[in-house]
C-alpha cells in the first residue's frame, strides 16, 4: 500500500479562484518588496486546470485589480467588453416596465463584462510567473489540526489540509493504482474554497467560526452562454430584471450581459430561502427565457454552455470569524459578496490580498497564532470591503419580508449609507421551506412535479440532463459518491413532508426518485451529473446532504463562463 506523503510549506492556499490567487500573488509581491528567506507557498485547486470550475455573471469591478496588478492592461488581462449601457426592468408575465433611473447598485459604468473562467486563467498565469506552485486536480478533503491534547496546546490549531485520495472504487476499496492524499502542513492555511467551501464548513462545525455572526444566506445562480445574431444587442449592454417569474415571496432576478461577436451571458438568481417545497429554480429560469422580451433576444440563437453555482448573500452581517490559530478565510468562503450589486470578484481579490499580507507578516514574525492573524480582520475593517458591505449589511435579510419591504430597506440603506438602520436577524434559508401540508394546506404525498414546471422545447428551454451535458461535467462512476446523503431521513420523513425537494432544487438532475421495484420510490444519486454548485448542501430542509470533493480534476468544464 502506498504511503501517505507529508509536505511542509509556509503558506497553503486552498482554492485557485480570484480570492486564493490574489492571496498568492500578494505573498509574492510582499516577498519581493521585503526580501529575506523566500517563503514556500502552495495553492491546491480541485479543478483539473485554471479557471475550469469558475462560473460567474460576470461584471468585473476593476478597483482591486488596479491595486493588485497596476499594469494589468500591459499584461493582457482579458477584460472582455466594457459596459456601455445599463438597463433595469420589472417584468410581468408578458410585459415589461423599464425603471426610469438606474439605482446606484445597478450602475456599471467603468465595469467590464468578463468570463471569470478566462480571467482566472490569466490570474493563475500571473501567479505561476512568480514561481509559485499551483497544484491542479488536488482537492483538499480534510482540515488537519494540531492535537489539542498535546502539552502546551490549549485550542485546536489548523496545521494544514489532507488532499483527497485517488484510485478508490465506489465500493470503497482501492481500484487500480491507489494514491493516498497528501498531508500538506503549513504555518498559515488560507481557505479560499469559495461559496459553502466544504473545508470552511468543517471550520464552522469544528471551530465554531460562525457562532458570533448572523446565519449565512445563499442564492443559486443558473447561467447559460448563448450565441445570438451579432446585431441583436450592442456589446456592453447590461440588462437586469426583477419580478416575473418570481413571486413576492421569492427573492431574486436575472441578468443578461452582451459581449462581443454575439456572445451573451444570461442567468437567473433565486434566494435559497423560498417557502414553496415544490418550487424549482431551474424551472423559473426556463419561464424567464420564455418571456417575450427575453425570447425575442434569444430567438435564432444557440445555447453554448450551461452551469450553476450558489452565491453567498448574507453579506457583512454573516461573515464568520475570519481568523483562527493557523488559518485565514477569504472571498466567498467568508461570505464577501455584495448581493445588491451581485458582485464578489473584487471583494474576493481584496480579501485575498489582505490575507496574503497578514500571512507574510505572521510568518516573518514567527507567530501564526490567532492573536497575530487577527491583523487580517483589522485590515478588512479598514478596507473598501467594509466600506462597501457595511451599508448594505442586512439587505438580503430585509427581503425575507418580501420584495416591497426589502426594496424599501435597500433604498434607505443607499440614502443613509446604512446609518440608523436596525440590524436584522437573519435566518437559515433551508428552514424557511414549508412542508407540503403547511404550504398547500393539504397533505399531498409523493408529488414530484414542480409547482412551476416549464415546457421544454430544447431550443429555448432545456431539461436538467441536457443542461448537465452543456456544463461539460464529468465524474468517473467508479468512485465513492461525493454527495453524502442520510437516505433514511430522505425516505422516512422528507418524502411525505416535503415531496423530495432535492429533485427540484438541484439544477443538474443529480437527485432522482426512481421505482424501487416494490411499489415505492428510492433515491438515485446521479453523482456524475454534479456541477459543484453546492445547492443541495445548503437547501436540504433537514440539512442531511453533505457535499465533499470528488476525485481530483473532476467536475464541470466552465470554459468561457
Ligand atoms: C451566478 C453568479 C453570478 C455572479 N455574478 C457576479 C458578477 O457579475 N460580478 C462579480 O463581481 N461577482 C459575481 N459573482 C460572485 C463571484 O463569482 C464570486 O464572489 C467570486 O468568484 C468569489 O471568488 P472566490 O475565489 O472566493 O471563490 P471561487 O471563485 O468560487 O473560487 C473557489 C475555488 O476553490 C476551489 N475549491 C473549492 N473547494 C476546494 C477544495 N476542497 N480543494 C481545492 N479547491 C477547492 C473551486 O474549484 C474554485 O476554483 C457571481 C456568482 C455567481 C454564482
Amino acid at each position: 500500500m502506498a504511503e501517505r506523503e507529508t509536505l511542509e510549506v509556509d503558506v497553503l492556499i486552498v482554492g485557485a479562484g480570484p480570492g486564493g490567487l490574489s492571496a498568492a500573488l500578494r505573498l509574492a509581491q510582499m516577498q519581493q518588496a521585503k526580501g529575506g528567506e523566500p517563503l514556500s507557498i502552495a495553492v491546491i485547486e480541485k479543478g483539473r486546470e485554471a479557471g475550469i470550475h469558475q462560473l460567474s455573471g460576470a461584471l468585473l469591478d476593476p478597483s482591486t485589480l488596479h491595486d493588485l496588478i497596476p499594469d494589468f492592461a500591459a499584461r493582457g488581462a482579458p477584460l472582455g467588453t466594457p459596459v456601455d449601457n445599463d438597463n433595469i426592468y420589472f417584468l410581468t408575465e408578458t410585459g415589461k416596465l423599464r425603471l426610469p433611473i438606474t439605482p446606484p447598485p445597478f450602475q456599471n459604468h467603468g465595469n467590464h463584462i468578463i468570463s471569470l473562467s478566462s480571467f482566472t486563467k490569466w490570474l493563475a498565469a500571473q501567479v505561476e510567473a512568480e514561481g509559485i506552485d499551483l497544484f491542479w486536480g488536488f482537492p483538499g478533503q480534510h482540515v488537519l489540526y494540531e492535537d489539542a491534547a498535546a502539552p502546551g496546546v490549549e485550542r485546536r490549531r489548523v496545521i494544514g489540509v489532507r488532499t483527497g485520495d485517488r484510485g478508490i472504487g465506489k465500493d470503497g476499496k482501492p481500484k487500480g493504482a491507489f494514491e493516498p492524499g497528501a498531508d500538506i502542513h503549513a504555518k498559515v492555511t488560507i481557505f479560499a474554497d469559495g461559496v459553502r467551501g466544504h473545508l470552511t464548513k468543517q471550520l464552522y462545525s469544528q471551530l465554531e467560526i460562525g457562532i458570533a455572526s448572523e446565519p449565512a444566506q445563499f442564492a443559486i445562480g443558473i447561467k447559460e452562454l448563448w450565441d445570438i445574431p451579432k446585431d441583436r444587442l450592442k456589446p456592453g449592454t447590461v440588462i437586469h430584471t426583477l419580478g416575473y417569474p418570481l413571486r413576492e415571496e421569492e427573492f431574486g432576478g436575472s441578468w443578461l450581459y452582451a459581449m462581443a461577436d454575439g456572445h451573451v451571458s444570461i442567468g437567473f438568481v433565486v434566494g435559497l430561502d423560498y417557502k414553496d417545497p415544490l418550487f424549482d429554480p431551474h424551472a423559473a429560469f426556463q419561464h424567464f427565457k420564455r418571456h417575450p422580451f427575453i425570447s425575442s433576444i434569444l430567438a435564432d440563437g444557440q445555447l453554448v454552455r450551461y452551469g450553476a453555482k450558489a452565491l453567498p448573500e448574507g453579506g457583512w452581517a454573516s461573515q464568520p470569524s475570519l481568523f483562527v490559530d493557523g488559518a485565514l478565510i477569504v472571498g466567498d468562503a467568508a461570505n464577501f459578496v455584495n448581493s445588491m450589486r451581485l458582485k464578489g470578484i473584487h471583494l474576493a481579490m481584496r480579501s485575498g490580498m489582505l490575507a496574503g499580507e497578514t500571512a507574510f507578516d505572521a510568518i516573518r514574525a514567527g507567530d501564526s497564532s490567532s492573536a497575530a492573524l487577527k491583523a487580517y480582520k483589522t485590515r478588512v475593517d479598514a478596507s473598501p470591503i467594509k466600506t462597501e458591505l457595511y451599508p448594505v449589511r442586512n439587505v438580503h435579510q430585509a427581503f425575507g419580508a418580501g420584495l416591497m419591504a426589502g426594496g424599501a430597506y435597500a433604498g434607505i440603506a443607499m440614502l443613509t449609507r446604512g446609518a440608523g438602520l436596525p440590524d436584522l436577524a437573519g435566518h437559515f434559508g433551508h428552514r424557511e421551506m414549508k412542508t407540503i401540508a403547511d404550504y398547500y394546506g393539504l397533505a399531498k404525498r409523493d408529488i414530484l412535479v414542480a409547482s412551476n414546471a416549464a415546457p421544454i422545447d430544447r431550443k429555448l428551454t432545456f431539461d436538467k440532463v441536457t443542461g448537465a451535458h452543456y456544463s461539460g461535467t464529468h465524474h468517473d462512476e467508479n468512485q465513492p459518491v461525493h454527495l453524502l446523503v442520510q437516505t433514511d431521513v430522505c425516505h422516512s420523513v422528507c418524502g411525505p413532508e416535503y415531496g423530495h425537494p432535492c429533485v427540484r432544487f438541484c439544477p443538474a438532475n443529480v437527485y432522482e426518485m426512481v421505482d424501487n421495484g416494490a411499489g415505492g420510490l428510492r433515491l438515485q444519486i446521479n453523482a456524475s451529473n454534479c456541477v459543484h454548485c453546492k445547492t443541495c448542501d445548503i437547501m436540504d430542509p433537514y440539512g442531511v446532504i453533505t457535499w465533499v470533493a470528488p476525485e481530483g480534476g473532476e467536475g464541470p468544464s466552465y470554459d468561457g463562463m
